[in-house]
């Protein structure tokens, strides 16, 4: 039977439905799986030619056992997540002409063009699910660098048991990004622009922490988050690995490296599990901005928080990569008092150093690095110019970062993962194709609809955000059910 427990230590172990319902452990810690499923290389010759919903359905069943969800239950859940996505692969793989061996794993062509998609599509979907089974209401809070925003707010909207309140850092997103989420009429989704967030979306996290902390709060308005502290983000994103692998490998078994542009560290998380799961990869490259807290974990064993830059690639603009925490579990043989004490560590004094056998341990297999925002550009330049493809700032920064480790990375198959449309960052992609009007290749039909559509938007200081939520979200819980009565 597999459970989940928090990576913290507290708390009683609890069944997928518990840990997908409530967010959040018990004890403020992440859910993590009491046990990581193996998958033998006999196995991965099996799943070789399946679609990515098929693998999807083989992957998940090690995590969720039959009397939580039926197989039926499951493939339809699954079905009925990916079939809105753009192509009927749902993640293509684009191989590149003018590099060798290098593939694009395009995650965008999920209706709100980002990865945010990828993991959402299900979660949300498996939440409402719980509830509908279960005849209960949630109220869903979370916080956004552009777009998990966006992705949540589609998948929430017009959904009975749910509500969602999506928060945002005015300015900080692009008017883009903004209108995915204002211009959404269904009456459960509340986007909320806060202003002066000196922390750019951390500041937001926080905010939601303390709400979560307000017992009575949380228990009234059954607040829960879909961010990726969810371990279903984690476990739904562990699939892509397998499937890019599987794609672009000759024999399987045969290792390859994969380059991620990494923020709060979700994403690469579940690559982690996968590698530690029995996927073959040799390095994974940790693909930061300026913004460079994974790449000072990574090399120096430092975890601090630092000053927040603006840049280009602004989805992962992050000081504070929430599921590292996750992941470290995982190495230093599950120990969650050890994952504890650090973590309170760094929540009083900002800063945790690891010691070399640590360091040592969660390091291994990772490649960093830091990329500029003027050599993002160029990248995207460069590319368009030599294959007329066109990168949206984050897969450049995971391309730019591949570059720049070349001779470590030697001559292995890579995977670079491309996490947005160019569509959604329009100045940037005119700062770096220095052009006045974007192309055809740069827009999509979604975001130009939305620049017609009238918005619906909450705005709020960051000084006040958490009382006015509290007032907000009290005042909407009563009004939905307790006009019921
Ligand atoms: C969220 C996001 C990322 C970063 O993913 P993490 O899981 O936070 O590391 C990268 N690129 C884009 C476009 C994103 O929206």
């Amino acid at each position: 039977m597999m459970q989940f427990v928090s990576n913290t230590g507290g708390g009683i172990p609890v069944d997928l439905e518990t840990a997908i319902l409530d967010g959040f452990a018990s004890d403020g810690g992440l859910y993590v799986p009491s046990e990581l499923p193996k998958i033998s290389l006999e196995q991965l010759k099996k799943w070789r030619d399946l679609a990515y919903v098929d693998l999807a359905f083989e992957i998940l069943s090690l995590f969720i056992n039959r009397s939580v969800i039926s197989e039926f239950e499951l493939k339809k859940l699954l079905k009925d997540a990916y079939t809105p996505f753009e192509k009927p692969e749902v993640i293509p793989l684009y191989k590149m002409e003018s590099q060798k061996d290098i593939h694009i794993m395009e995650l965008f062509y999920g209706p709100t063009i980002s990865f945010k998609d990828v993991g959402l599509a299900f979660l949300v979907n498996l939440v409402d699910f719980f509830l509908k089974r279960k005849n209960e209401f949630k109220s869903l809070i979370v916080a956004t660098t552009g777009d998990t925003g966006p992705a949540t707010a589609y998948f929430t909207a017009g959904k009975s048991n749910l509500s969602a309140w999506v928060l945002y850092p005015k300015g900080l997103i692009t008017e883009e990004q903004e209108r995915q989420m204002t211009t959404l009429t269904h009456s459960n989704i509340h986007p909320v622009g806060v202003s002066n967030c000196l922390d750019g979306g951390d500041d937001l996290d926080l905010v939601i922490a303390n709400l979560y902390a307000n017992i009575q709060f949380k228990e009234k308005v059954h607040l829960s988050s879909v961010n990726s502290i969810n371990w279903g983000r984690v476990m739904m994103q562990t699939v892509h690995y397998f499937y890019g692998y599987l794609k672009v490998v000759e024999t399987i078994g045969e290792e390859i490296n994969m380059s991620v542009p990494s923020g709060a560290f979700g994403n690469l998380c579940a690559g982690g599990l996968a590698r530690k799961m029995g996927l073959p990869i040799d390095k994974y490259v940790i693909a930061n901005n300026t913004n460079a807290c994974l790449h000072r974990i990574f090399s120096e064993g430092v975890f601090s928080k630092q000053p927040i830059f603006e840049t280009p690639s602004s989805a992962i603009d992050i000081l504070i990569p929430y599921n590292f925490w996750r992941f470290l579990y995982f190495c230093v043989d599950e120990d969650a008092t050890k994952i504890k004490k650090w973590s309170d560590e760094f929540k009083t004094f900002g800063k945790v150093e690891f010691d070399k056998e640590t360091l040592a341990a969660y390091s291994e297999g990772f490649l960093t690095a830091s990329i500029s925002d003027e050599r993002t550009l160029e990248v995207i330049k460069e590319v368009y110019t030599t294959e007329n493809y066109l990168l949206d700032p984050h897969g450049a920064v995971a391309l730019a970062a591949v570059h720049d480790l070349k001779d470590i990375l030697g001559d292995k198959k890579l995977v670079c993962l491309a996490t947005a449309h160019p569509a959604k960052f329009p100045q940037v992609m005119k700062d770096a194709l220095q052009v006045k009007t974007i192309s055809e290749k740069g827009k999509h039909p979604s975001i130009e609809k939305a620049k017609t559509l009238r918005e619906k938007v909450y705005l709020i200081d960051c000084y006040h955000l958490e009382e006015e939520l509290l007032c907000r979200m009290n005042a909407d819980w009563d009004l939905k059910h307790n006009t019921h009565n």
